[in-house]
């Protein structure tokens, strides 16, 4: 699928050839997970799985939504009906984008939009973030807005929060807005200050696996919302704004503090060590040593299945097999409960390391998984 193939479909639904066309990355994160509604760090990568849009302006305050990737025909939506959580269909991501940046004061008076993604939906690679920044970037142009990468992140995380209802962070927006070719995106949550760390796997001779279980998460569904919840708790009983205000070195001190509140001991570890993980990983990677990140990854993996408590068996098969196969490092990533797992090997493995997921999860009478090497890749751009 390619930027023309868009703008041909385009011209077929809307009888004349789009204005633009862009292309909005998913993502993976490498490490740091759910840390970012913790004020804390991020290091995630675009991936060269993107959803394309083709855009043209319309100047009668219509809506027009069309997607490759769904059944059905040209949705169409009157710009001034437009509410918060009014639309549960996949129209409520775009329509999101374009009730927010009106609400910014962005004078957006409608378009006509066809999309194709190749980003998998569901599987924690943030189709979601991919579609949102696709169209707030495609907007950004051709109403001239000149919105800064970052503030056009915020808006489409305002437009999941919001609109769609979706109690997400920042960090899947910025990704895909700011990700750049070889690296991996340093981030952090709480000023959006940004550092993009070389992250070349294949001149290192490494290789990247994401291992997509297939099975569903529901990203916006109960579990998430209660470890937020307890995060806010965990911060509220420690006196800070945020958990990205406990030190590593204070750690063990804060969890006396909290003494018998088991449940939230846990949340409070994950996230204080899953911060410390990132900037070991950053370390790792700035002084050229990309093999030894394996561990730690490994190790965030542990966090988020034993104290977080987010992982399922699909994923825990993954980082245990690839990891019993020899791989360097392995972990869950994404929201949790499915979606994908990460595998990091060395390039000549990669072989053998598949065949024993793929084996591994027919024994287990698992659904096969998906698996495809993530080459860190360019963010949101113009193609046309
Ligand atoms: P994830 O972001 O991990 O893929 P989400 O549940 O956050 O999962 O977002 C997936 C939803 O985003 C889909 O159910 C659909 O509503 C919407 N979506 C994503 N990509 C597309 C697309 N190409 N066409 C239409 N809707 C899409
Ligand atoms: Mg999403």
């Amino acid at each position: 699928m390619g930027a023309e193939q868009v703008a041909e479909r385009f011209a077929e639904l809307y009888g004349a050839p789009p204005q633009g066309v862009w292309a909005a990355p998913g993502r993976v994160n490498l490490i740091g997970e759910h840390t970012d509604y913790n004020d804390g760090f991020v290091m995630p990568f675009a991936l060269p799985h993107k959803t394309i849009a083709a855009v043209s302006r319309r100047d009668d305050g219509i809506l027009r939504l069309h997607s490759a990737d769904i059944e059905g025909g040209v949705a169409e939506l009157r710009l001034d009906a437009l509410a918060p959580q009014s639309d549960d269909s996949w129209t409520a991501y775009p329509a999101g984008v374009v009730w927010a940046l009106r609400e910014a004061g962005h004078g957006i008076t409608g378009a006509d939009v066809h999309l194709a993604s190749t980003v998998p939906t569901g599987a924690g690679l943030s189709s979601s973030a991919a579609l949102e920044v696709v169209i707030a970037l495609a907007l950004t142009d051709l109403y001239d807005l000149g919105l800064q990468r970052w503030k056009l992140a915020r808006l489409c995380q305002r437009a999941e929060n919001v609109y769609v209802g979706a109690p997400t962070g920042i960090m899947d927006q910025t990704a895909s807005a700011c990700c750049e070719d070889g690296h991996a995106l340093f981030l952090d949550t709480r000023d959006l200050s940004q550092r993009q760390i070389p992250f070349d796997l294949a001149a290192e001779g490494l290789r990247l696996l994401v291992v997509d279980t297939q099975v569903k998460h529901a990203h916006s569904g109960g579990e998430y919302g209660k470890r937020r919840a307890g995060c806010e708790k965990g911060a509220a009983l420690l006196g800070v704004d945020a958990l990205r205000d406990v030190p590593y070195a204070g750690l063990d001190e804060a969890l006396a503090r909290l003494g018998d509140e088991e449940e939230i001991v846990r949340l409070v570890r994950h996230v204080v060590t899953e911060n410390h993980r990132v900037e070991r990983v950053v370390d790792l990677l700035e002084s050229g040593d990309p093999r030894a990140i394996g561990p730690v990854l490994t190790e965030g993996h542990a966090s988020l299945r034993d104290d977080f408590r987010i992982s399922c068996p699909e994923l825990d098969l993954v980082v245990d097999t690839a990891l019993a196969a020899g791989a360097l490092g392995a972990r869950m990533t994404g929201g949790g409960f499915g979606g994908s797992a990460i595998v990091l090997t060395e390039a000549a493995e990669v072989d053998t390391r598949t065949k024993a997921i793929e084996e591994a999860f027919a024994k287990a009478g698992f659904t096969a998984p998906r698996i495809f090497e993530a080459v860190p890749s360019a963010g949101a751009r113009r193609l046309l």
